[in-house]
């Protein structure tokens, strides 16, 4: 029966050890609710650090025995991997990074990345452990960004999910790492990848594509034969459970009390970890502002404040801690009445049952991260709203604002920004308060944990089934055997092919990619047999294939600018009857604008179209602008009856009539082929994909969505597959 292994940094119990004895208690964390869903369902396991070092043999076979009843699986960590792979690198040169403090505090230290790969492969080796081919693996989070790739090696079949919790940074801040490449080689190891915003996902393919040699369609990124797929999915909390806590009798002794010690105050709520991503000192420096210029707003409203510890004994994270200390005290020192503090200021965790009361009780809850993956306080002040008021202010800056648009979203810099909107929600009418809290709990409801865990295991089968998809129709073995069977009982064969990226590979300049040896024996093999009719079909220029492959270089037909010009065997160049094409006065400046702005492109003349070329353009610039040029051109295009077509790096515009599908069609011309094949690699290659009968035998080099029944890989496999099929049945002796 296959299993789920959920890997992660930390597992979801807390292991705690007083005179010698470990104690396990449950973690209340949103994750562990939401994971244990799976993790204690069959033979599901949950891989990962307990938290705590343990250095006796004896005493680690306990505690392992202790989480085995509870399907948890330790990974035992010494004081110096957690102090390298986890405080040195995870932390303070992931979390940084990622969180775009990478000037700040990003330290790139050797031997800290060293232990991280180690304490990855640690990971491995516990995983390989326990898995096998069929089970499903879900690894968490940035401190075991190495491990799908490196479980992906020993396992080559299994299905890997990956989820990021904290932000992915744009490609400007993720290549400061020195070891990008390597990290990004770990987290493609992944079938599915996981991001809470669809930035972080458009940051992630982004800096993909640019660090190592990858191909992206949309949300899908090709690795050699691999299809992988990143998609964002915004974690959810477990709502329900903080739906029911206001109604529990130790949260309403709470509840009381705060009510009873600020009485008719408005009180603000903020809780975070102790962190420089959290913006607690720009927070303070805007509630001072508040104090300073509206005075009204003295005794009237108050600012409870929660910091969680947290890394206190990193210098960076004990000094943030001064300098908030040295900030609140400087604020309800200059601020304080004798009925009023200003900021109620903990450094300290809360238990859930005053947390929750907190929630339910506060006017306000103040977000303001710097940045944030997603920030789950957010919505559990929300899910905590039952009576559908009060409001909640956040920062544009966490992965919860793009879901809960209708908090008060704000700059956390803008310091005059963040006070006036303090006072807009502590005085928003109850109207108004209810209707954007509706509507906020419903999307807090729906969008779950449960449904994240859901939503997320049901791509990861989709992807599976994606790609095993593309598998059955890759041209293996077994494949090929009947191809070349069928092409061996045939005796009147048509084989259309497509040349720039089917028979040879793309250049940066486009007159490089000439025809070579193999090629033209391989037409030679090919054309030997009486019973083969060869049709190269292009988009390139008529003359250009004339030299090419001219007389006594090819005996073959040809298809040049994509069926604007045919050429039969023996016979010369005719073009396709009627075509105009005058609209390349108007459509050429247009071009040229483009080609002004965008260094590295030209633009290219064929008969019948105009194609704009950005091989050589910076990348992402280029495609940026391809889009900016279609958009440009949509409605001149069908105006004109011209059509526009996103071709490798180009983007041409020819007229509608000319088809290569068409010409195809017109050399097939009623005669009975036994055997009809087409091999090609763009989109233009699709219409002849569509046009053939069905029985024809289709390929698509490279695999991106396509017609074709078929697809091979490269080029080179294209050649391979050809030179079989003309080889078989031939005696082997006489064979090169
Ligand atoms: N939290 C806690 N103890 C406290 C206060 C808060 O465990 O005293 C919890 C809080 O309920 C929330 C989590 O800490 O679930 C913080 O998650 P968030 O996404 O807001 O920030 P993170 O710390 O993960 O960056």
């Amino acid at each position: 029966m296959p299993k789920t292994i959920i890997v992660s940094n930390r597992l979801p119990v807390k292991l705690t050890e007083t005179d010698g004895q470990f104690k396990l208690a449950p973690s209340e964390g949103g994750l562990a609710t939401g994971l244990g869903s799976i993790y204690k369902q069959g033979d599901n396991i949950w891989i990962g650090w307990p938290g705590h070092e343990v250095a006796d043999d004896d005493v680690k076979k306990k505690v392992t025995a202790q989480l085995n009843e509870q399907s948890l699986l330790p990974v035992f960590l010494t004081q110096e991997e957690v102090s390298q792979y986890y405080e040195g690198f995870s932390n303070e040169v992931l979390w940084p990074v990622f969180h775009y403090y990478a000037s700040t505090y990003a330290n790139y230290q050797q031997s800290n990345w060293d232990f991280y790969k180690r304490v990855n492969q640690k990971f491995k080796d516990e995983v390989i452990a326990h898995a096998e081919p069929g089970d499903t693996i879900w690894i968490h989070d940035y401190q075991l960004l190495l491990l799908p790739d490196l479980v992906r090696h020993e396992i080559p079949d299994i299905s890997i999910g990956f989820f990021l919790h904290i932000p992915f940074p744009s490609y400007e801040m993720f290549r400061l790492i020195p070891w990008r490449a390597e990290l990004m080689n770990g987290i493609l190891g992944a079938d599915l990848i996981g991001f809470h915003t669809y930035d972080d996902t458009r940051h992630f393919i982004n800096a993909a594509t640019r660090i190592l040699p990858v191909n992206s369609s949309a949300n899908i990124i090709t690795k050699g034969d691999r299809t992988i797929v990143a998609e964002a999915f915004p974690i959810g909390i477990d709502d329900k459970k903080y739906t029911s806590l206001p109604s529990e009798p130790e949260v309403k002794k709470n509840i009381r009390l705060i009510k009873d010690t600020f009485g008719k105050q408005k009180l603000v709520l903020s809780v975070d970890r102790l962190d420089y991503s959290k913006g607690i000192l720009q927070r303070l420096q805007a509630f001072e502002y508040l104090l300073e210029h509206y005075p009204e707003a003295k005794e009237k409203i108050t600012f409870y404040m929660i910091v969680v510890p947290s890394r206190d004994t990193v210098p960076q994270y004990a000094h943030l801690r001064e300098q908030i200390d040295k900030q609140v005290g400087n604020i309800n020192a200059t601020h304080r009445t004798m009925e009023w503090t200003p900021i109620h200021y903990f450094y300290r965790s809360f238990p859930l049952e005053m947390l929750s009361a907190l929630y339910t009780t506060a006017d306000v809850c103040l977000i303001t991260p710097m940045r944030d993956g997603m920030n789950l306080v957010s919505k559990e002040y929300i899910a905590s709203r039952i009576n559908n008021d009060g409001v909640l202010i956040l920062s544009e800056m966490a992965g919860a604002s793009k879901e809960l648009i209708d908090a008060l979203i704000v700059n956390p810099n803008n310091t005059e920004e963040v006070a006036k909107t303090i006072i807009k929600a502590a005085y928003m009418p109850l109207d108004e308060q209810r209707t954007r809290m509706k509507q906020m709990r419903q999307v807090v409801a729906k969008f779950n944990v449960s449904h994240w865990v859901k939503v997320f295991m049901d791509k990861l089968t989709e992807v599976k089934q994606l790609q095993r998809s593309m598998q059955t129709r890759y041209v293996a073995y077994g494949t090929e055997q009947s191809i070349i069977n069928r092409y061996s009982k045939t005796n009147k064969r048509i084989i259309f092919l497509d040349y720039d990226g089917t028979l040879v590979d793309f250049v940066s300049n486009i007159e490089q990619a000439h025809p070579d040896e193999e090629l033209y024996a391989l037409f030679e093999q090919l054309t030997d047999d009486p019973d083969n009719r060869v049709v190269l079909v292009s988009g390139r220029r008529h003359e250009h294939l004339e030299k090419w492959f001219g007389k006594g270089k090819g005996d073959i037909d040809m298809i040049a600018e994509h069926g604007a010009w045919i050429k039969r065997k023996g016979a010369s160049w005719h073009r396709l009857p009627g075509l105009s094409a005058r609209w390349k006065e108007d459509i050429r400046p247009v071009l040229e604008t483009f080609v002004d702005r965008t260094p590295g492109t030209f633009i290219e003349e064929k008969s019948f179209s105009l194609v704009w070329h950005y091989r050589k353009a910076q990348k992402g610039l280029g495609e940026l602008r391809a889009g900016e040029l279609m958009n440009n051109l949509k409605y001149l295009a069908t105006d004109k009856g011209l059509q526009l077509l996103p071709g490798n790096k180009v983007v041409e515009v020819k007229n509608v009539e000319i088809n290569k599908g068409r010409a195809a069609m017109m050399l097939i011309d009623n005669t009975e082929y036994d055997f009809i094949m087409a091999l090609g690699d763009d989109y233009t290659d699709e219409d002849i994909f569509r046009a053939l009968p069905e029985s024809a035998i289709t390929i698509k080099i490279g695999n991106n969505v396509s017609a074709a029944k078929f697809y091979l890989r490269t080029p080179q496999e294209a050649r391979k597959l050809l030179k079989n099929m003309t080889e078989a049945g031939v005696p082997a002796q006489l064979t090169k």
